[in-house]
């Protein structure tokens, strides 16, 4: 489906609006954006310098305070009010987020339904996840401990452009909840994404001064921001999640990195066959691929390979590819140059080294001029460029294993541990399964949806996908230092006056065993 109808959804009127919310303090130049879809320019924001920087930071710093007194009830109901605003919006939001990613509007109501779940869950449970908690004290009876959580003040959030609404945000809504203020540097490619969500916050009742702006170049932006503020949170590649972390420990600052995955899904012999290609056709093209959980890598065990390739080849043939603001086309654009010279680099090192592509494996500029066909490839050589790296777009390996043990060792045989997936009959078979992936999650007979809207658990990555997590306890506790206070009754634990050191220690030796043997009977004995 060619584009159509696409570049008129940013009017002069609204654009202008929107670049009005960016925090500079002197004219920059220009950086400008364009429409995946078309190549049209959609518009363009200032590329700040570290003085905007700055003054974003101090900003957001001297509103903090106000917000940290209100009640956590009073903001968590302005977090409520933003998921209202973010559905009553919808349709212009996905027109938005169309526009400037080039995704499927399907895509986008993913996004933007992903951002109402995390408004909704941290209104809900974020004020128990930060409220003071009473704990074990050191002393029973003479020892209590209360643990309070206060907002580290000011977070910075460096996000990525494929999911342009929700990464902008939804990160954000609990380091609000918790009492912050925030400074979003959106990704050069797509910052009206995140310049109307700010401004929905506002209607909502943030603070207008509470959430800044920052656009432009994050090679110009990262060091004074992460070098200002209390906290960083970063999306983005493994590439940059070193350089961002390597800043944030020269300036001993706190960071939570979510980065790349190469993940895989494993079909197991006794699984729906049927519902297994359902579900990865759909985990390795949603967003054309440009997902961080989306699969990469397949592996089928031998007795199903024939079979879920030739229905996985037949459902991918089906896909329908455009450009359209209206719901209909499976698949997007990819969102730049940088990223379809990857695909191509890709698929074209996995074709030399004797890859087969099952289909796709090409460019599709009638559609538009950034569009590729989803593409399988088999016999895929373990050395290939699109075994090893990220590619991040439409393209998918599938491989046959003998077994459940070869199918968990090739899934391991990487760098990254973002997510996977296993398919099978056997729930209890699928769980154990997962347990032996080295990934921060892992569905069972589903891709990762399930998994992405269970905002009460934790999703992250492990070794080369990141650091920390998002979501439920993790996803608002990394937003606030924890102070411990406790208080001890009839005298302080010292020193009695006259009585001997090895008296005293070993009367401390005695109570000590005294408490572990109390605790060992008791759950609560001893707290
Ligand atoms: P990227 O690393 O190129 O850019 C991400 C952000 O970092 C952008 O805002 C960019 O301007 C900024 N940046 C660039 N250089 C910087 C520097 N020196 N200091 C500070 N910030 C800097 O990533 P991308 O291409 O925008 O996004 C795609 C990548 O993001 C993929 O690898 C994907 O897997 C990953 N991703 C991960 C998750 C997750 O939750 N784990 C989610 C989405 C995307």
């Amino acid at each position: 489906m060619p584009a159509s109808n696409v570049s008129s959804s940013l009017s002069e009127r609204t654009r202008t609006r929107l670049q009005g919310g960016v925090t500079h303090v002197a004219d920059r130049d220009p950086l400008t954006v364009r429409s995946p879809f078309t190549g049209e320019e959609i518009g363009t924001v200032p590329a700040c310098q570290s003085a905007d920087v700055a003054e974003a930071v101090r900003t957001a710093r001297a509103a903090q305070t106000d917000w940290a007194e209100r009640p956590v009830e009073e903001r968590a109901a302005v977090l409520q009010r933003f998921a209202d605003e973010v559905l009553d919006h919808r349709e212009e939001l996905l027109d938005l987020v169309q526009l400037e990613a080039g995704k499927a509007r399907l895509d986008a109501h993913v996004e933007l339904l992903d951002v109402v779940l995390n408004a909704d869950y941290y209104a809900r449970e974020g004020p128990g996840h930060v409220a003071s908690t009473r704990r074990g004290g050191g002393f029973p009876l003479l020892t209590t401990a209360v643990e309070h959580h206060d907002p580290v003040g000011v977070v910075g959030l460096v996000e990525p452009w494929n999911y342009p609404l929700t990464l902008a945000i939804s990160d954000m809504l609990p380091a609000l909840l918790a009492g912050n203020g925030a400074v979003l540097k959106p990704a050069e490619a797509t910052p009206f994404c995140a310049l109307r969500a700010v401004e929905l916050l506002v209607d909502a009742g943030v603070p207008e001064d509470l959430v800044q702006v920052v656009t432009g170049h994050g090679s110009t932006l990262g060091e004074p921001l992460i070098s200002s503020v209390d906290y960083v949170t970063f999306t983005g590649s493994t590439e940059t999640g070193r350089t961002v972390a390597s800043l944030a420990g020269e300036h001993l600052v706190d960071a939570s990195l979510e980065l790349g995955g190469k993940n895989a899904a494993v079909v197991l012999a006794d699984a729906d066959v049927s519902q297994a290609v359902r579900g990865t056709v759909h985990g390795s093209y949603a967003n054309a691929g440009q997902l961080c959980i989306s699969f990469e890598r397949i592996f089928v065990h031998e007795d199903v390979y024939d079979e879920f390739v030739d229905r996985f080849v037949d459902a991918t043939e089906a896909l329908d590819l455009g450009a359209s603001l209206a719901f209909g086309p499976d698949v997007g654009s990819l969102v730049g140059q940088h990223q379809l010279d990857t695909v191509e680099a890709h698929v074209a090192d996995a074709r030399e080294r004797g890859a087969t592509v099952e289909t796709g494996g090409r460019r599709r500029e009638e559609v538009g001029p950034l569009f590729y066909e989803p593409t399988v490839l088999t016999d895929l050589p373990d050395d290939a460029t699109a075994a090893c790296e990220e590619t991040f777009g439409p393209v998918v390996s599938i491989t046959p294993v003998a077994d459940a043990d070869e199918a968990v060792e090739r899934a391991n045989d990487t760098d990254y541990g973002l997510h996977a997936s296993v398919w099978t009959e056997d729930a209890d078979r699928g769980e154990a399964l997962a347990r032996r992936i080295d990934a921060g999650s892992v569905c069972v007979n589903d891709a990762y949806l399930g998994m992405w809207a269970s905002t009460d658990a934790p999703m992250g990555g492990v070794d080369d996908s990141g650091i920390g997590r998002r979501h439920g306890a993790d996803g608002i506790r990394k937003y606030t230092e924890s102070q411990t206070v406790t208080t001890q009754r009839l005298h302080p634990l010292v020193p009695v006056d006259g009585l001997p050191n090895r008296v005293a220690a070993a009367g401390a030796t005695l109570s000590i065993r005294a408490l572990r043997r109390l605790r060992r009977l008791s759950p609560l004995g001893g707290r």
